[in-house]
């Protein structure tokens, strides 16, 4: 690095003495326009030198789709109203999301985010524990893991201890999972990853807005900082994609493990359940409420449903999560069916007592004569 910097200091100041000559014989430039040429001469090298080099690590590869999850830990989702967010605004604007999504009943952190990145409540992955334990992992298989399986790079950017369980061995190619209050340093080093190796899947989480509602609480002046914080994180993120040029194949998924009240957050609370869901891309509906499906309930385990669908990866059967459907590409028919939520693709998009989108035009149609809705009701994006 010394050798580099030395070379490249002694060349660029021997093109500025040669520049001063050449200019100071021709046009008299003064002593004050030396040092402004010969301090810009060598910032750009400094600049320069502290840009990362581009990686030749096989990990990366630049034509693959990319996949970016951030979770804010604790964002309860009118709390992301209440606080200045221009970055997480700024995903919504370009993509499909949900205020009233859920997360799962124990609405707590750790078997949370192993619904997210597993597709299967807590009852079947069996992460009931809420604290660090190393060594421990998860026996379902990860979002990492099926990635993996299928040729695309992974890496774990945890600001708590115990999401090494998520961190089966051999399923990150990179990871970084410490207990780290600053959501900005989190950011920092996810940025890194994205610089040096542009990994394909990128888990992020944010852990500072929780840390703060354990604090001064839910709601709290502290807490809506904290939110704050944690959208500039987010925007540390997305000029990484931008530096890297991954910025447009990047799916971006935002979400939340739970919500909270008062000091805690737990089950049987609906302020502690509901999360926000969002996600922006390529093939991703923009600015598409997903709650003019009125039977479309979004749960956590659907988050890696559909990471699995913006992948291209079929999701392993017999998984609790659902593809929710934003995809714009033309004939993508969904009906919801209401006893269930779930989502059936495919066919007239037309059926007894679901409701029908034709995903380009977005118009929601009466799909039947005992459908409550108003005559002739059509949504538009
Ligand atoms: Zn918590």
């Amino acid at each position: 690095m010394w050798r580099r910097l030395s070379i490249k200091t002694v060349i660029a100041l021997v093109a500025v003495a040669l520049t001063w000559w050449v200019l100071a014989r021709s046009f008299g430039v003064s002593g004050h326009d030396l040092k402004v040429i010969a301090y810009s001469c060598l910032r750009s090298n400094a600049v320069a030198l502290a840009q990362p080099a581009p990686s030749t690590s096989p990990s990366v590869n630049l034509a693959h789709p990319k996949l970016l999850i951030v979770s804010f830990d604790g964002l309860r989702p009118d709390l992301a109203l209440r606080a200045d967010m221009p970055t997480f605004r700024s995903v919504l604007a370009r993509g499909s999301y949900s205020f009233w999504a859920r997360t799962t009943e124990l609405s707590v952190t750790l078997p949370s985010h192993t619904s997210m990145l597993t597709g299967v409540t807590p009852a079947r992955h069996g992460i009931t524990f809420n604290d660090t334990q190393e060594g421990d992992y998860v026996k379902t298989p990860t979002l990492f893991a099926v990635a993996k399986q299928a040729g695309y790079s992974t890496a774990c950017v945890a600001g708590k201890r115990k999401f090494v369980t998520l961190a089966v061995p051999g399923t990150c190619d990179f990871e970084w999972i410490q207990d780290e209050k600053s959501d900005r340093v989190v950011a920092q080093h996810a940025a890194e990853f994205i610089d040096l190796h542009a990994p394909d899947v990128l888990f992020v989480h944010l852990g500072a807005i929780d840390y703060t509602g354990h604090g001064p609480g839910w709601g709290t002046p502290e807490q809506i900082a904290a939110i704050e914080d944690a959208d500039r994180a987010l925007a540390t993120l997305i000029d990484a994609l931008k530096r890297r040029g991954v910025f447009d194949q990047t799916t971006m998924i935002l979400s939340a493990d739970h919500g909270g009240a008062g000091r805690t957050h737990g089950p049987d609370d609906a302020r502690s359940r509901h999360i926000p869901w969002v996600i922006a891309g390529p093939g991703i509906r923009h600015n598409l409420d997903l709650t003019i499906f009125p039977d479309l309930v979004i749960n956590t385990e659907d988050t890696f449903a559909t990471a699995c669908w913006a992948l291209g990866i079929t999701p392993p059967a017999n998984i609790d999560g659902k593809i929710i459907p934003v995809g714009e590409s033309e004939g993508e028919l969904i009906k919801v069916i209401p006893s269930t939520g779930q989502v059936r693709r495919g066919g007239s998009g037309v059926g007894e007592t679901g409701v029908a989108i034709k995903e380009d035009h977005a118009v929601v149609e009466k799909a039947h004569a005992g459908d409550p809705r108003p005559e002739g009701l059509s949504v538009r994006p």
